[in-house]
């Protein structure tokens, strides 16, 4: 979440000093957030959707494909899910019980969590993927329109800008801290890179505003 607040903050505020810097009314600059609110939040879940969607489709080819060598081989696949046992530090006659056992348990399960890595409690769910992260792009992408209409109208470029960098210096060590890193470094790193595409954006804005009026 604190990683996707930077994408939404960056992207709507340049979105908007980009339009403001073309010395547009502030109704566009409103409609220009607005809108970058609703494509990133779309854009957010459809990307979230299609690659969570593959990753759950392979998660389904690599069930179907153990499913069908646990129907075709159960022994081997006994013997291979011992192994596997033995690999991660235990005795092969311990190894062979506890495969046993979780065999007679939930046999598929057992290879699931064991052999391929899919945990049947947290699997991949696209449509989960695809809300939350329109939902916290929604919300992130709130604080520079926020900002734009608190703000007095002949310093709305700046407020704008300085309400974004302010959001994104705290997310940023929120981010450094909950991630064990520089809390300073990290507030650094998204301030400069947030910092150079909004003035970017504006800078370009102000070029097309100039050159199309
Ligand atoms: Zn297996």
């Amino acid at each position: 979440m604190v990683l996707g607040s930077n994408d939404a903050i960056v992207s709507t505020a340049s979105l908007m000093l980009g339009v403001a810097a073309s010395s547009a009314s502030r109704q566009s600059v409103l409609v220009a957030g607005v809108a970058g609110l609703v494509a990133g939040s779309m854009s957010m879940a459809a990307g979230e959707f299609v690659s969570v969607s593959s990753q759950r489709d392979a998660e389904d080819a690599d069930i179907e494909r153990e499913r069908r060598e646990l129907g075709a081989e159960p022994q081997a696949e006994l013997s291979e899910l011992a192994k596997i046992y033995e690999k991660r530090g235990l005795d092969s006659e311990l190894a062979a019980k506890v495969a046993a056992q979780l065999t007679a348990h939930d046999v598929l399960a057992a290879h699931m969590r064991d052999e391929l890595g899919i945990d049947k409690h947290s699997r991949a769910r696209p449509f989960q993927a695809a809300w939350t992260s329109a939902i916290s792009f929604a919300v992130f992408a709130m604080v520079p329109i926020l900002a734009l209409l608190m703000a007095p109208e002949r310093v709305r470029i700046p407020v704008v800008a300085a309400t974004s960098l302010v959001s994104l210096i705290g997310l940023g060590a929120i981010g450094g801290y909950l991630g064990g890193a520089s809390v300073w470094r990290a507030a650094l790193r998204v301030t400069l890179g947030g910092t150079l595409a909004m003035a970017l954006t504006a800078a370009i804005g102000r070029a097309v505003g100039v050159s199309v009026n």
